[in-house]
């Protein structure tokens, strides 16, 4: 045990000497901790004890597609699931052999690579249920499909009276593999559980019902990380989590349980420094003014990375908390460093993530922004070098 351990840290330790070496030519960047993320599919695994869909669509909620669908199926995910046709198509080409599901359209011009590339598609529109077939008797072949019902989300999904005789039907297509029956929730990561549960027994109904008339699927699902994590009868086949692997909060109604690991850190280098008399402008538009002598820093981040262009931005410098002031610029900043002695260019900043005891949470930063942590992290640009560890 001990071995383990030891190893464990050198390998840790290791790998942060590595990681400066990679951060070393950059003004600012992602650190994004692969052991994190299989943290938290193990957690979830053992929370949940069902098998996972992991969802790392949006490049995996900003956080590198391919690198965390790596970091998912070696933690034990069977599924990656993504919302678009290149998203699946994306991770085949780096290499995933893993089962992968398009949860959003699949224009039918991609079936013949769906099929040629074992990715399972969606149906959640009769129109589509009648495309697919016909489309795939031209060309061949046999496409593995989920079905979807809207039990209340309003988006995508069949209705609930269609969704028997879709099943039926496709079953009975020649080409088509109904492999799975599903739904999603719109409510499960809030307080009240009311809609959540009547979304669950209309879909329970219907698998119930399937199951009777010898139909059901191979593999139903529905729960997303919050109702993975709080609603045990969701779990069905399959957990489709996306913002609890990258150890985020569901939503501050539905926190995740101790142990989940934040996996991204967001930082930057100061680039410059300087003290300015009292009664000068700082960036566009001159919003903030000295009121007396102040030292200003410039750090090498703005809103074309993905850091909002709004007021009461914060960032960490020499583990304290340091404000922006002024407007956030398409590359750069400026801080309120009048606090701080020994500030040099190079020092490093944090955006989002921990430095000396102190800490900026995707959480807070959505706060800020009047916005979920989700869109925070889904917003980082992909100019932002992306280093993994672990
Ligand atoms: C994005 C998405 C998920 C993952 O949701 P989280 O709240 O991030 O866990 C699951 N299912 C579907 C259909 C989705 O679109």
């Amino acid at each position: 045990m001990l071995e383990v351990i030891w190893k464990h840290a050198l390998l840790r330790f290791t790998s942060r000497f590595i990681l400066r070496a990679m951060s070393d030519g950059f003004s600012t960047w992602l650190e994004i901790d692969l052991e994190a993320i299989r943290n938290n599919i193990r957690l979830l695994r053992r929370i949940t004890g069902t098998p996972i869909m992991a969802v790392v669509k949006a490049n995996g909620y900003g956080h590198g597609a391919k690198e965390t669908a790596r970091a998912c199926v070696e933690a034990g995910a069977d599924w990656c699931g993504v919302a678009r046709f290149e998203e699946a198509m994306a991770l085949r080409k780096a290499g995933l052999n893993c089962r992968i599901l398009v949860m959003g359209y699949t224009p039918p011009a991609n079936l013949k690579n769906a099929i040629n590339n074992n990715i399972s598609l969606t149906i959640y529109d009769l129109e589509l249920g009648e495309t697919y077939p016909r489309m795939i008797k031209k060309s061949g072949g046999s496409l593995n499909i989920h079905i979807k019902v809207d039990t209340g989300m309003g988006r995508l999904g069949i209705r609930p009276e269609d969704a028997l005789k879709l099943v039926e039907d496709l079953s009975a297509c020649p080409g088509i593999c109904v492999e799975g029956f599903c739904t999603h929730l719109s409510k499960a990561d809030e307080t009240d559980r009311f809609s959540t549960l009547k979304q669950l027994e209309i879909f329970t109904l219907l698998v119930e019902t399937l199951q009777q008339q010898g139909m059901r699927p191979e593999i139903v699902h529905a729960a997303n990380s919050a109702a993975a994590l709080q609603y045990p009868e969701s779990r069905f086949d399959l957990i489709r989590p996306g913002i609890a692997v990258y150890g985020l909060n569901p939503s501050n109604e539905s926190p995740l349980p101790a142990g989940f690991m934040p996996a991204l850190t967001w930082k930057a280098r100061l680039t410059s420094k300087k003290v300015l008399p009292p009664g000068h402008m700082i960036s566009y538009g001159g919003i903030y003014t000295t009121q007396s002598e102040e030292q200003i820093g410039v750090v090498p981040v703005g809103y074309a990375d993905g850091f909002r262009r709004v007021a009461g931005e914060q960032v960490l410098l020499h583990g304290r908390r340091v404000d922006v002031v002024g407007r956030v610029c398409m590359d750069q900043c400026m801080i309120q460093i009048s606090d701080l002695s020994d500030v040099q260019i190079g020092d490093e900043v944090i955006l989002m993530g921990d430095q000396a005891g102190e800490s900026i949470s995707a959480d807070e930063i959505a706060r800020r922004w009047g916005t979920i942590n989700y869109e925070v992290v889904c917003g980082l640009s992909n100019r932002l070098p992306r280093i993994y560890l672990g």
